[in-house]
């Protein structure tokens, strides 16, 4: 199956009242266990790549990736999405590379660091969301700012510095014409989310509702959204890693958010622990052992388990075959007419 735009994707999600986990991919065993994981709960896909992804592994080797996937798996429907995208040409050069979403974070300026002015976001997210939907291309764009940092992306500090307006988010979702909107309502890029089990003192879930009933025709996106079970930190640390006690977003928030439009969920930071635990293990118990492959298969299975059980909780399961991918071409052509629309003073009106 050709990749299909994230914006069908989400649209099929938001019908049937599911989530999509979007699952980062910094080389071959990670979109190879993203792919075990989707063929075996029969789950569409999101692949995303940072910029940071897209240096390590080298454009060309990371897109040649997911076309594999795409070719190996003509049943599964596979987006390609930049993930915070730090400037009109970040994302202009993922959609040259055949990307079919981008992310265009201008919550924060171009260095990737500090926080932007409500109206520079505006038109830099303005600028993608025109480039891109003359192309077919879903745009997502973020109000507010997220905590913490990752791969070198993120204001840091606590999630709770700007949290997301809804009637900016409302003014935004209308000014941008973006495709779904990242909210940020107190999670944090990287492992260190909460220092206790959050509560709604620390994780906004009201605010998530409160945009939700202001934009209800909006796919919501929450990112910083790995649950960092015990299970997996314990694993790390039983075989000589050295983390420090922390909390993530629990399955049953995620859950609360996508029965309230949250159609997108970002998850990097559990994958990451269960390749670690996995490959910690296999030197902890077998030191002996000095083939890569050793280590990596059972890495790769081990992040194959998490996103299955991901995909499963956030409902996706089971809805790989629902539709046949829409040509970017004809996506293109309605945006152009305006069938494809989404800004929320449109909603209804196609
Ligand atoms: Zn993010």
């Amino acid at each position: 199956m050709p990749l299909v735009t994230m914006r069908q994707l989400l649209d099929e999600a938001a019908k049937g009242g599911y989530g999509v986990g979007a699952f980062n991919v910094n080389d071959m065993e990670q979109i190879q266990a993203i792919m075990m994981a989707a063929r075996q709960t029969k789950s569409p896909v999101i692949a995303q790549a940072s910029r940071g992804a897209r240096a390590f592994a080298e454009d060309l080797y990371l897109f040649k990736l997911i076309q594999a996937a795409a070719e190996l798996n003509p049943d599964i429907p596979i987006a390609m999405h930049q993930d915070h995208g730090n400037s009109f040409e970040t994302c202009k050069s993922a959609i040259a590379l055949g990307y079919t979403s981008v992310m265009m974070d201008g919550s924060l300026k171009e260095d990737g660091k500090t926080p932007s002015t409500f109206d520079e976001n505006v038109d830099v997210t303005r600028r993608v969301v025109d480039y891109a939907h003359e192309r077919g291309v879903t745009v997502e764009g973020e109000i507010g700012v997220l905590g913490g940092v990752e791969d070198g992306h993120g204001a840091g500090g606590s999630g709770l510095e700007h949290i997301t307006d809804p009637d900016q988010a409302v003014e935004f979702a209308e000014r941008t014409g973006v495709d779904a909107l990242a909210i940020a309502i107190g999670t944090s890029h990287g492992a260190y989310k909460f220092n206790k089990k959050p509560d709604g003192s620390v994780l906004k879930m009201d605010v998530l509702i409160a945009i939700h009933k202001r934009l209800p025709q909006t796919h919501l996106v929450m990112h910083g959204s790995s649950s960092v079970p015990k299970e997996l930190q314990d694993i790390v640390n039983e075989y000589g890693g050295k983390l420090k006690q922390t909390w993530g977003v629990p399955v049953e928030e995620i859950q609360l958010g996508i029965r309230n439009g949250v159609r997108k969920i970002n998850v990097d930071t559990d994958n990451r622990l269960a390749i670690t635990g996995a490959i910690r293990k296999v030197f902890a118990e077998s030191p002996e052992k000095f083939d890569p492959r050793d280590y990596l298969k059972p890495a790769r299975e081990a992040m194959a388990k998490v996103v299955a059980a991901r995909m499963t909780e956030f409902g996706q399961a089971g809805h790989a075959g629902d539709y046949a991918p829409i040509p970017i071409s004809e996506m293109a052509a309605g945006y152009k007419s305006g069938s494809l629309d989404p800004r929320p003073s449109l909603a209804g009106t196609r």
